[in-house]
């Protein structure tokens, strides 16, 4: 009977192991921490639950409800609408900003206005599929909310100039509102739902946890604490952070794609130097476990500007069973570039930046600081990408080794499609 083996025990990892079990193939899945989960885990400190970063479950494909009800979480699940804002120019707006400058100060609204109406005027999409993401943002929303939002926005997040990001991320992610829509959002007027994310589920008690716990209570072959330090392709082989060695006939890896290139041993200098220029950011997220009452009624804002240290604040407490009685809990999330240490004066750093937002306060309401840096948390999209990607991805798939998942394929993708992804996979391999 052919091994298979499961590099890591995230949701994508998971659900490959789960669908393969249901295909009637055995996988044993090798996790170097000590819960399954990756980046979907949940932290339990003093009564307070804090996912790892805000983790929202949202459905786009219509099986995923069937796979949640197969899974029995359907009841535990409850779901919300979106209420998101952005903090912008001393106010916030809801979110999506394009549709929704109504609430913004008048010279900004109308920047914002104005650079829509032109850019409309202009013949569409001049740098076509090759644009970068600063041209698309120009050419789709105009000068104004390229300025006010999108590129410090972005800017924050990717720790990027937004000219040397591509577009191939933004699809579903980014709404494109037409001019009615617009000039109904600057005078508030507008009320659709709109985006993939205008509803959202999330666990009734506890933390997002409860996802990755579900399908790891149904795999006894998975194996915690066991990280793997090295990948022989050759011999089809793993070494294990114990020194144990194990073969497999077939590796479906979940993990990093960087980090898969830098333990594997035999890996051709080409593509050493292609894993080498794979770029990304990290993300510290400061949970905060904060005493009385929640500071405001969304369950996350964006944070465009630069003088603010996060691009983005959740009050998790809003949606989920997460702190308890008379306390809240804040979420911050703050971008890194990719294996560098955040800067000691940081969490000092957030919390001026809660305080001049009005989110927090008084420092000593803050009971529970629980730090954590993901890392890499997101792909950047840079022309280069594509091709190493693909080089690495072709590499390993004819030695054996399928890669999937977010981090593993290099790309820009959530929950929903994690469990997707694993299912893909042991599609590709059933009998
Ligand atoms: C800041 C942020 C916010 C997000 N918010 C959302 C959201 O709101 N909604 C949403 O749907 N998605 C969200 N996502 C995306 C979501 O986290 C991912 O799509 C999903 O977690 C991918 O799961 P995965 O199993 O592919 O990877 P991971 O969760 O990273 O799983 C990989 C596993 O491999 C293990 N591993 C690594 N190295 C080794 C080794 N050497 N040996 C053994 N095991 C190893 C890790 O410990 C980990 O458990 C967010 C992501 C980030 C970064």
């Amino acid at each position: 009977m052919r091994r298979v083996v499961v590099l890591g025990a995230g949701l994508t990892g998971l659900s490959a192991a789960y669908h393969l079990r249901q295909g009637g193939v055995d996988a044993e899945i090798l996790e170097k921490g000590g819960r399954a989960g990756g980046a979907c885990r949940t932290v339990e400190r003093d009564g307070f639950s804090f996912d790892l970063t805000g983790h929202l479950l949202h459905l786009a494909r219509a099986e995923s409800r069937k796979l949640l009800g197969s899974l029995g979480v359907t009841r535990a699940l409850r779901t919300h609408r979106r209420r998101a804002g952005v903090a912008l120019a001393g106010t916030v707006t809801p979110y999506p900003i394009q549709i929704n400058t109504y609430r913004l100060p008048r010279e900004v609204r109308r920047d914002c206005l104005l650079g829509f109406v032109e850019a409309r005027m202009k013949p569409e999409d001049p740098a076509g599929e090759r644009a970068t993401f600063a041209e698309w943002v120009l050419s789709r929303f105009g000068e104004g909310l390229a300025r006010h939002f999108f590129f410090p926005y972005n800017r924050k997040l990717y720790c990027t100039d937004p000219g040397e990001l591509t577009t191939e991320w933004v699809g579903r992610y980014v709404p494109r509102p037409s001019l009615a829509d617009v000039i109904e959002g600057s005078l508030g007027l507008y009320r659709k739902p709109v985006g993939y994310n205008a509803t959202f589920l999330y666990p009734r008690q506890g933390g997002i946890q409860l996802l990755a716990d579900t399908l790891a209570a149904r795999l006894p072959d998975l194996r915690l604490a066991t990280g793997v330090r090295a990948v022989h392709l050759g011999e089809r082989e793993l070494v294990l952070d114990t020194g144990e060695r194990m073969g497999w006939d077939t590796l479906v890896a979940t993990v990093p794609l960087s980090r898969l290139s830098a333990m594997t041993v035999d890996l051709p200098a080409e593509l050493c130097s292609a894993a080498a220029g794979l770029r990304a950011v990290g993300v510290v997220n400061l949970n905060l476990g904060v005493r009385g009452p929640a500071p405001r009624r969304e369950h996350w804002l964006y944070v465009p500007e630069e003088r603010f240290p996060f691009y983005r604040v959740g009050i998790p407490s809003n949606h989920g069973e997460v702190a308890p009685a008379g306390c809240h809990t804040l979420s911050v999330e703050v971008s890194v570039p990719t294996g560098v240490t955040p800067p000691a004066d940081l969490a000092q750093r957030c919390f001026t930046g809660l305080s001049e937002l009005g989110l927090l306060r008084d420092r000593s309401d803050v009971e529970v600081v629980e730090q954590v840096t993901l890392d890499p948390a997101y792909v950047i999209f840079d022309s280069a990408r594509p091709g190493r990607v693909a080089a690495l991805r072709d590499h390993y798939r004819a030695a054996g080794v399928m890669l999937s998942g977010r981090w593993a394929e290099w790309k820009y993708s959530t929950m929903e499609d994690a469990l997707w992804d694993g299912a893909a996979v042991a599609k590709r391999m059933a009998p």
